[in-house]
């Protein structure tokens, strides 16, 4: 399977598991879209919604927000992440807007970036679900889960994966992409605990090729090892036979942190007390 066979047949799956591909973030205005996006940087959706009303209420429009200081919208927003900075992009961009703009939000990519907490992947959530345009934010979502599935090949920035999924991924679909990458990674590839056993993408595809890398690198891991003896050590090796406590590291090919035998390097160990390989998968997870 190509990797835009992959992608084809992923976005399938997703889209019949989630019908509403679309931003979770409420908003009434292109203003207020670019304010609520600002605002979840590194913050959740759900707590955006919970500021906005009173926000928007108060500040409906660039020209209304303009006016304001930082520390008039600090107390709306205090609850998000990175307040004080927040507060102090908002208040920039709103005057940015009406002093450059007219009040409006500029369609273009190049424009948006220039004002104040406003990134790349701020812009690209901006002009797909504003004004309709081909883009692909990547966030700690996409960025989890295009690596994990392999839809990208271990890409290790945003722009990187980004790129990498305008490559694998039809123009038309970026949108919508985005949203289904995103709510997947929201709700079912989460970050500490995938819900591999209810995923979509855990199934085979119809040639028996896997679907989801991570997946099967999952399935390959060798299964726990019964009847050892935790008063020896706490770790076991395969490899060596022995017992011991005190595990060294080594980087595997994946560029994963594993732990091993000292005496050997072999990765092949077993916590004694579960009986667990100590092999771990590379997740993807950010910070
Ligand atoms: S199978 Fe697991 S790791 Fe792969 S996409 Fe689904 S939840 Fe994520």
């Amino acid at each position: 399977m190509t990797r835009k066979e992959k992608a084809d047949l992923v976005l399938d799956r997703l889209r019949d598991r989630i019908p509403r591909a679309e931003t979770e973030l409420d908003f009434g205005s292109e203003f207020q879209l670019l304010v609520a996006v600002i605002l979840s940087a590194q913050c959740t959706d759900a707590r955006v919604n919970e500021v906005t009303p009173a926000l928007f209420e108060a500040y409906p429009t660039a020209r209304a927000m303009a006016e304001a200081e930082a520390e008039d919208l600090f107390p709306f927003i205090r609850s998000v992440t990175y307040p004080n900075n927040k507060a102090k992009a908002l208040a920039k961009t709103a005057r940015m807007l009406v002093e450059d703009y007219g009040g409006e939000v500029p369609r273009e990519h190049k424009e948006l970036v220039k004002l104040a907490g406003v990134g790349r992947k701020t812009a690209n959530v901006v002009v797909q679900v504003a004004f309709d345009e081909p883009a692909i934010a990547v966030d700690t979502h996409v960025f989890r889960v295009a690596n994990r599935i392999g839809l990208v090949n271990d890409k290790p920035t945003p722009l990187a994966v980004e790129k990498g999924l305008r490559r694998v991924l039809p123009r038309e679909t970026w949108g919508e992409a985005h949203h289904l990458l995103i709510l997947h990674g929201r709700y079912t590839c989460e970050a500490r605990a995938p819900k591999c056993d209810r995923c979509p993408l855990a199934e085979p595809a119809a040639s028996g090729e896997p679907v989801c890398d991570y997946f099967e690198r999952l399935q390959k891991l060798p299964g726990p090892v019964e009847g050892l003896d935790a008063k020896k050590g706490r770790y076991w090796s395969k490899t060596s036979g022995r017992y011991f406590d005190e595990p060294a590291t080594r980087t595997d090919r994946y560029g994963v942190e594993q732990l091993c035998e000292p005496s050997t390097g072999s990765m092949n160990l077993f916590e004694t007390r579960t009986g667990r390989t100590t092999k771990r998968v590379k997740d993807y997870r950010v910070g």
